[in-house]
């Protein structure tokens, strides 16, 4: 990842700047992290040689509460990505009201070349390095692409070793028997499968006419890709890092599912089996889905898949970022000419930091939640935040995405002006 990611994701906060009342010196504070570490995480490898890897932890604002951000294990990991990613959850924790601040963390590693205890002491070592820096009052890491509740069980018991006290709520998307939520692991496909309802809604789509492809067969990507079969969308395409299938009449998608998690190789806990090998499709490459003539497109694989090199070939109606940046900002500009209509990450993949935020609870109150309890508080949420939205973007005829920053940089603005800015002391 360059730098231009992190300059092209604080594009879009000056876009929404015109449309409220904020300070210049909240603004001022929303345009640097607040806090970044980088950290070198001595590994033993299997084979008796020593490896160094490079780890980061970046908080980028917490006046609206603790830092809250996943962690992310990818070869391409670097601080201006953890950054730009500190910086989006920023926003989403204050798109959905959480009493969170934004941060993130990554390891610059692959993990699929990796043993599995290759990976649980690189995970310890991680911990080690950034224990200083994280807390259940300060900074709560969870799981990003490619780690997983077992990578949360490791960071909760190293952690807890460090302080000679068991901290739960120090991590979220842990195992249940550790302390995890019931629904955690499925919560960003749930969240973004009620927010795709509430526009499908809205935009006069009825499920059974309405196909889907869904780029990313992971966590996020995977369960939504369900939950919209069950509800009767046609779901014609699914991909993942090897590529992606493509059927006409719409894919059987649970089969799929249980292929993946019947294939998963055990090295390293990663999935080695690709969606590529299920019969009875036609194979397609990522850039074959992502221009495929659907209405509904979901990228939920990684950042910085649709930009100006591809984005003339998009044909979808909708676009939901169920992937943090999968939308360049000059990608935007001509999806929105072309009358592409976006919902924005900060709002679409919210449900996973909203559940993540109710075991935070959970873990502090001592009382647990049942599967409808925690479904029900998150669509009440998710769907309540995004008819708030609609109704800015509605107001201004501006896009769903320049609503979502209005409505979180608002709330930001507040929390920053009340600690105190060039307005409060005068008055
Ligand atoms: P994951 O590791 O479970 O799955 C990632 C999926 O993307 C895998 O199927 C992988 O094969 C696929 N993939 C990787 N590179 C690809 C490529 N070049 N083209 C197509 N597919 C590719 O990760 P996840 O947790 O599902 O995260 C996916 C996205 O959702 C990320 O952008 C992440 O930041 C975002 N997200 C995840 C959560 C969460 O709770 N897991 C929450 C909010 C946002």
């Amino acid at each position: 990842m360059s730098e231009s990611l992190f300059a092209d994701a604080s594009k879009r906060l000056a876009r929404a700047m015109k449309y409220v009342s904020i300070s210049d010196d909240a603004l001022e504070y929303l345009k640097y992290p607040k806090a970044s570490l980088t950290v070198s995480i001595p590994v033993r490898m299997d084979d008796g040689s020593l490896r160094i890897f490079q780890g980061y932890r970046v908080r980028y604002d917490d006046t609206r509460g603790p830092g809250k951000g996943g962690v992310r294990y990818h070869p391409n990991v670097s601080l201006d990505e953890v950054q730009s990613l500190a910086f989006w959850m920023t926003f989403k924790c204050a798109v959905l009201n959480l009493p969170f601040g934004g941060a993130k963390g990554g390891i610059t590693v692959n993990p699929k070349e990796l043993s599995k205890l290759e990976l649980e002491r690189l995970s310890r070592g991680y911990i080690d390095a950034i224990a200083d820096f994280i807390g259940p009052d300060i900074d709560i890491p969870a799981p990003d692409v490619y780690t997983n509740p077992t990578i949360m069980g490791w960071y909760m018991n190293q952690y807890s070793i460090i302080r000679r006290q068991l901290t739960p709520a120090v991590v979220t998307g842990k195992p249940l028997s550790l302390g995890g939520s019931m629904g955690r692991d499925t919560a960003t496909g749930t969240g973004a499968f009620f927010v795709i309802e509430t526009m499908m809604a809205k935009f006069d789509c009825p499920p059974q006419q309405t196909t889907v492809a869904v780029q990313g067969f992971g966590n996020a990507g995977s369960v939504v890709a369900e939950l919209l079969a069950k509800a009767g969308y046609k779901v014609v395409a699914v991909s993942d890092s090897q590529g992606g299938i493509y059927a006409k009449k719409g894919l059987d998608i649970p089969s799929i599912r249980r292929y993946k998690e019947a294939n998963k190789g055990l090295q390293a806990l990663y999935c080695e089996g690709s969606v590529c090998n299920i019969v009875e499709h036609e194979i397609i490459t990522n850039e074959q889905l992502l221009a495929l003539d659907v209405d509904v497109l979901v990228p939920a694989a990684l950042e910085n898949q649709i930009t100006e090199t591809n984005v003339d070939h998009i044909k979808a109606k909708y676009i939901f970022e169920v992937a943090n940046g999968p939308i360049t900002s000059a990608a935007d500009r001509v999806l929105e000419a072309k009358g592409i209509y976006v919902i924005p990450d900060i709002l679409a993949n919210a449900g996973g930091v909203t559940v993540s935020y109710f075991e935070w609870v959970q873990n502090r109150s001592g009382m647990y939640w049942s599967l409808e309890e925690v479904n029900q508080q998150l669509k009440r949420k998710i769907v309540a935040e995004t008819e708030n939205i609609w109704k800015i973007s509605q107001e201004h005829a501006i896009p769903m995405r320049t609503a979502a920053y209005a409505y979180a940089l608002q709330r930001l603005g507040e929390a920053l002006s009340a600690k105190g800015t060039r307005h409060y002391y005068a008055s």
